[in-house]
């Protein structure tokens, strides 16, 4: 479905609550500035940005949706501010040589599936005036540990026996693809860890392939079966810093979680650490979908193991 994508992200009110009230508290940066809208949609962040006294704003859609955002554009009374441009960013011309500010909500599941960052990246170098700001400026990966074993025993170990048959072959696929689910912030069992830190402002495309360590430690005696990752954004360009975030912690938004499944079930006793890695590179094949590949190790009381899986988000 067409619309249900954006009634979905529309909907998700984390999400757009925060662009509003970063646009909103903060007309400053853009009072009489050229906005660039990088994938506008149905061109909620344009109209925000237009109320908030912007001098004119390019918004850029590719999907058919953009001829809805032409009308919704009219329908408002925007049509002198928000000029709609239907086409791929990477393609189209911009009746403007440099804009003031690029707006995008580009981020995906685990932040870069569907890699559009590269896209905000391709209009920054392009167009984005020498003191231009882009928003947002930041996005951080994280990752903690969690206790699943009921889902666990759900989505993988169901394979071994389905009405009788052996289909564990499955199994093998179903570890490899990482899912997206809301995880309840009941079952995480260590820290959570800062993995990396994005600027927007200043990184170049292969800035978001990347071998990072973590170490995490447990902060009470119970079982492993995943890791899980998701991502904070912000706005530092702010009055105040602004921005949410996607944990297990906070309000859960339509990216839920990324949950990957480990091959072991650790035992881990509070205060011991599962130290590893964590390599994040777009496909070579495909560069929509996302090789990660795991490496994770404990020496601990009850358990001891050292692995390296590989994951594929498609
Ligand atoms: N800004 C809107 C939509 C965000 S979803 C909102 O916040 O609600 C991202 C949008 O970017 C999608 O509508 C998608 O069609 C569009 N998009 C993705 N890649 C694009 C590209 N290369 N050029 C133009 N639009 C693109």
């Amino acid at each position: 479905c067409h619309m249900c994508i954006h009634e979905e992200m529309l909907k998700d009110v984390v999400r757009t609550r925060s662009y509003q009230n970063v646009i909103t508290q903060n007309n400053f940066l853009f009072k009489d500035k050229i906005v660039l809208d990088v994938g506008a949609g149905t061109g909620i962040l344009s109209l925000f940005c237009a109320k908030a006294g912007a001098k004119h704003v390019y918004a850029i859609e590719c999907s058919q949706m953009a001829d809805m955002a032409k009308e919704i554009v009219k329908t408002n009374g925007f049509s002198e501010v928000i000029t709609v441009i239907k086409g791929k960013v990477e393609e189209i011309d911009l009746p403007v040589p440099k804009v003031d500010v690029i707006i995008s909500e580009w981020m995906g599941y685990f932040l870069l599936f569907e890699n559009m960052l590269d896209t905000v990246l391709f209009a920054r170098d392009k167009w984005l005036a020498d003191d231009g700001v882009v928003l947002p400026d930041k996005a951080s990966l994280h990752l903690t540990a969690i206790e699943d074993a009921e889902y666990k025993e759900d989505k993988i170990e169901f394979w071994n026996n389905v009405y009788g048959f052996d289909m564990s072959c499955i199994k093998k696929q179903a570890m490899m693809e990482p899912l997206v689910d809301t995880v309840d912030q009941n079952q995480i069992v260590t820290n959570c860890q800062l993995l990396k830190t994005m600027d927007i402002s200043k990184m170049s495309s292969g800035d978001a392939s990347f071998t990072v360590p973590f170490k995490l430690v447990a902060e009470r005696n119970d079982f492993i079966h995943a890791l899980v990752a998701y991502f904070n954004v912000s706005f530092t360009k702010c009055h105040k810093l602004m921005g949410f975030s996607t944990g297990p912690r906070s309000k859960s938004t339509h990216w839920k979680q990324t949950v990957l499944y480990l091959e072991d079930v650790v035992t881990i006793c509070e205060g011991e650490t599962l130290s590893g890695s964590m390599t994040v590179a777009n496909n070579k094949k495909n560069p929509r979908d996302i090789d990660i590949t795991l490496k994770y190790a404990i020496n601990g009381n009850r358990c001891k193991v050292s692995r390296t899986q590989h994951y594929k988000m498609r």
